[in-house]
């Protein structure tokens, strides 16, 4: 039975961060790092955005071969197509997540974590031990971890927040599906990601086009099944492509949910954590997660060193991981939160009329600064809207 320190469970950007930084924080300590997937960061689920200074905070990405794109524009467009193209809208970047999610894990690895892929956590149990049990099925073999604590990173399928018995339920309101296609061939700015809001488009969410190149993008939209017309998602995403992109050339499907909800109210159990898509520790405006799972990773592997090296791993101790992340974002979703609520009476002749508003601002004053202030003044509902991005 492998005896380990920290046992993470999924190598997405949370666990990978929370194995790395554990490590940075006490290397004597056993961090071992699990992925179920026999590739960490394949397949990908995501459309690779993230803001310029959230990332900064992990990794360099100037020149980095995880990096498909520069971002410099955001075009943000209503139901009727009519574009507000942000000035000075700040920078981003569009991920390689295959080669990025890697990344991390190779800097897990070099801090000395152990890394398996194709390792499975199939279940755990206490059963009046102190050390967690874990059952991890690797090439169809069964081991029993014994884990001292436990960080679930297991993205929105969580399950090691249930095995810990913390409620991970999601409402369906709150639950986005989405769908996204890789389009070939297809013509747009390749330095501006472009956002549509549109209640026929995607109802209770948006579409976008995030640039993986010159004519290469991921095209894709997500929705909350329950405002929809019965139709899912993949079908919205054929309408909305057969429209703008007639001729683009699909080279790759995927599906997958975002939770847009808050942070779950507890995340922490004795001698178990919980961090990223996993504890719902995402945008709910945006969508985005991926900076955000790499700051609670960073908190859980920090929270867990420094509690194991007190020899207190009771959930008195691992309550300092909670508060912490409440600081950082947790309070900012709640706010996010409420404001998506209100953003939901928006209906399209708002929106549409909100975007003819906005372009009456000159082209080079329409900075996001600007165009805040003027939205406050005639719909002060816009502002969210316009936030959301590159949070
Ligand atoms: C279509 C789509 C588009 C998105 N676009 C963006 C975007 O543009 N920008 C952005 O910031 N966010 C985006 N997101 C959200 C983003 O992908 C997530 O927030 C982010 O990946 C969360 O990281 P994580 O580490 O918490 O979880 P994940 O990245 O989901 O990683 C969890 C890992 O755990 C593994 N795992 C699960 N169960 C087990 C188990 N029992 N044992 C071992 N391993 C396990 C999984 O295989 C997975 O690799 C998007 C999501 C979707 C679905």
């Amino acid at each position: 039975m492998p005896d380990v320190d920290i046992l993470v469970v999924g190598a997405g950007p949370a666990g990978a961060v929370a194995a790395w930084q554990a490590k940075l924080a006490a290397p004597e300590l056993d961090v071992v790092l699990l992925e179920r997937d026999r590739a960490v960061g394949a397949p990908v689920r995501c459309a690779e955005g993230v803001g310029d200074a959230g990332l900064r905070e992990f990794a360099n990405p100037d020149g980095a071969d995880w990096v498909s794109r520069r971002i410099t524009d955001v075009i943000l467009e209503s139901p009727d197509d009519t574009q507000v193209v942000l000035a000075n809208s700040g920078i981003g970047w569009i991920l390689d997540r295959t080669r990025f999610d890697a990344y991390l894990a190779a800097q897990a690895a070099a801090a000395g974590a152990a890394v398996l892929v194709g390792a499975e956590a199939t279940a755990m149990s206490r059963n009046g031990d102190e050390r967690w049990h874990v059952r991890v099925t690797e090439r169809g073999r069964e081991d029993l971890y014994r884990a001292r604590i436990v960080i679930g990173a297991d993205g929105v399928e969580t399950m090691v927040g249930r095995w810990a018995g913390l409620d991970t339920r999601v409402p369906a309101r709150d639950m986005e599906s989405c769908a996204q296609y890789v389009l070939q061939g297809i013509d747009f700015n390749p330095n501006a990601i472009y956002l549509q809001f549109s209640n026929a488009i995607a109802p209770g969410g948006y579409a976008w086009i995030f640039p993986k190149g010159v004519g290469i993008a991921n095209v894709g939209l997500g929705l909350v099944a329950l405002k929809t017309n019965g139709h899912n998602a993949r079908q919205y995403l054929d309408d909305w492509v057969a429209r703008r992109f007639p001729s683009g050339v699909r080279t790759g499907y995927t599906v997958g949910g975002v939770i847009v909800h808050t942070t779950i109210k507890k995340t922490y159990a004795d001698g178990v954590l919980v961090a990223g898509d996993a504890a719902h520790m995402i945008n709910p405006l945006s969508g985005g997660g991926i900076n955000n799972a790499m700051k609670a990773g960073r908190l859980a592997g920090c929270t867990a060193a420094a509690a194991l090296r007190e020899h207190d791993t009771t959930e008195r101790r691992l309550a300092s991981y909670h508060k912490a992340w409440m600081e950082v974002l947790g309070e900012d979703h709640l706010k996010y939160y409420r404001l998506k609520q209100a953003l939901e009476h928006m209906d399209d002749a708002f929106l549409n009329s909100l975007a003819r508003t906005v372009n009456k601002v000159v082209p080079e004053k329409r900075t996001l600064g600007r165009v805040l202030t003027h939205a406050m003044i005639k719909h002060p509902l816009l502002i969210p809207v316009v936030a959301r991005f590159f949070v």
